[in-house]
């Protein structure tokens, strides 16, 4: 499918989701050369993410819960950016509780985010012949348990009623729907499927694991693992996550890919790491893995590798520095009406 150029000199760019943990991180890099709408409705993102952007004249923010239409070319902040005339370029779709206890608190929120959420947003890149990018999740793949490693063909049992299966299950819907939406009106709708990934603007309370490790740590708690000894994940820094997500915009491949990291490493491993760093008196303690965490399947990214030639660089060192400078001097300031309890 040929990529569509903008015909000006800049480009005109949505990004839905734009005031999160990924989504400001994108706004930040988009920015640096083309024009740049944020919508965002403060659900689980804050403002202190996109503030310093918006003096940018040539960044927007919009404060609109996307479940609701939104004609653009009606909005009156986006006089300058000449939707009409210019249309928009790229859309990319972030908006969804992405945290165990985000979806969990916010299960309804969670599946109208990636259905008709969803849905308004492809149909601005329909009228606007727009690429899209879908940030689906690692959660589509359901059950993992004796998969060594997951490959984006590999098609798991899913329990559509299992704790997770409100954030599964609309991942699940969301990808059919935008490869329905690029079958039936040809345009260039990507689905990425997203694993864990870290780094600074994460929120200390909203109980991921490497904020949560860090919290702990921070406040001279002792560090919990759920799990024992060998458990292990696989965790990216969010710089090489926007790298990959800006090639996959600029490539032929529409995915599914997986865009994660695939060194492994113990939680054990991580949480000695984040004590040496924050040189914290604190002990690690395991306990019984929660209900609402499912096993953590290792990411085959040879398709990233191959189709994008991309592959994470930051060490987990690097980014737990960087993450660790930004959470502690976040401790003090997080504003408590965002805590997610
Ligand atoms: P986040 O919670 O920090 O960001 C989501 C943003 O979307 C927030 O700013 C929130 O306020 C906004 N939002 C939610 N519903 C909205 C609505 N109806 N209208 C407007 N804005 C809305 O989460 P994140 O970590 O940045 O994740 C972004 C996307 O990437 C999500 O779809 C998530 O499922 C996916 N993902 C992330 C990871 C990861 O490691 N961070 C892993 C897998 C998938």
């Amino acid at each position: 499918m040929p990529i569509k150029r903008a015909i000006f000199d800049k480009k005109n760019i949505l990004i839905i989701g734009g005031a999160g943990f990924i989504g400001s991180h994108l706004c930040d890099e988009l920015a640096k050369i083309d024009k740049v709408i944020c919508i965002d409705n403060f659900l689980t993102g804050s403002e202190g993410n996109i503030s310093h952007l918006l003096e940018n004249p040539d960044f927007k923010f919009i404060n609109h819960d996307i479940v609701n239409f939104i004609d653009l070319e009606k909005q009156a902040e986006l006089r300058n950016f000449k939707i009409e005339f210019q249309g928009l370029q790229e859309i990319y779709y972030l908006a969804s509780p992405a945290s165990p206890k985000a979806y969990s608190k916010m299960p309804i929120e969670s599946l109208l985010d990636n259905s008709v959420g969803l849905r308004n947003a492809l149909d601005l890149a329909v009228k606007y012949k727009a690429q899209f990018f879908y940030a689906s999740s690692s959660t589509v793949y359901g059950d993992t348990s004796g998969k060594k490693l997951i490959q984006e063909n590999y098609v798991g049992p899913s329990d559509h009623l299992a704790v997770r299966a409100v954030f599964s299950e609309a991942k699940r819907f969301g990808e059919t729907l935008v490869q329905s939406y690029r079958l039936k009106y040809d345009i260039d709708a990507k689905i990425a499927r997203i694993f864990n990934c870290y780094g600074p603007r994460l929120k200390l309370s909203d109980g991921r694991m490497i904020p949560e490790m860090i919290r702990q740590a921070i406040s001279g708690e002792d560090i919990i693992i759920y799990g024992d000894k060998n458990s292990f994940g696989s965790y990216f820094y969010i710089n090489d996550l926007i790298k990959v997500i800006t090639k996959l915009m600029r490539s032929p491949e529409f995915g599914p890919v997986n865009l994660a990291s695939d060194w492994k490493n113990t939680y054990s491993e991580i949480a000695q790491k984040i004590i040496a760093i924050t040189k914290a008196p604190v002990k690690i303690k395991y306990e019984k893995p929660l209900d609402i965490m499912g096993e953590q399947p290792i990411a085959d990214i040879a398709l990233a590798k191959e189709a994008l030639g991309w592959f994470p660089v930051v060490l987990l060192d690097e980014g737990l520095k960087k993450t660790i400078d930004y959470l502690s001097a976040q401790k003090d300031i997080e504003e408590p009406e965002q805590l997610i309890k």
